[in-house]
């Protein structure tokens, strides 16, 4: 299982509210203040080729997409 997909169950386990408490007692991710998974694109979630600078919080994969849409410019 993604980290993004945590919440993904939450829809089939309203029906039964005892099994979802227990589901997020026991598999709600940790709390972290530092490391690789904090950095998460804000466009889409994935946490590889993150691109911090200039504050984008993008993934390089959404740089490449939107970069020309924010004032970016391929030199050459
Ligand atoms: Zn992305």
């Amino acid at each position: 299982m993604t980290t993004s997909d945590f919440r993904k169950v939450f829809k089939q386990l309203k029906v039964k509210p005892a099994k979802l408490e227990k589901y997020i007692k026991h598999n709600s991710p940790k709390k972290r203040s530092t490391g690789f998974n904090l950095k998460k694109c804000r466009r889409c979630g994935r946490m590889g080729g993150h691109i911090g600078k200039y504050g984008l919080d993008l993934c390089r994969h959404c740089f490449r997409e939107i970069a020309t849409k924010i004032g970016f410019k391929k030199y050459s």
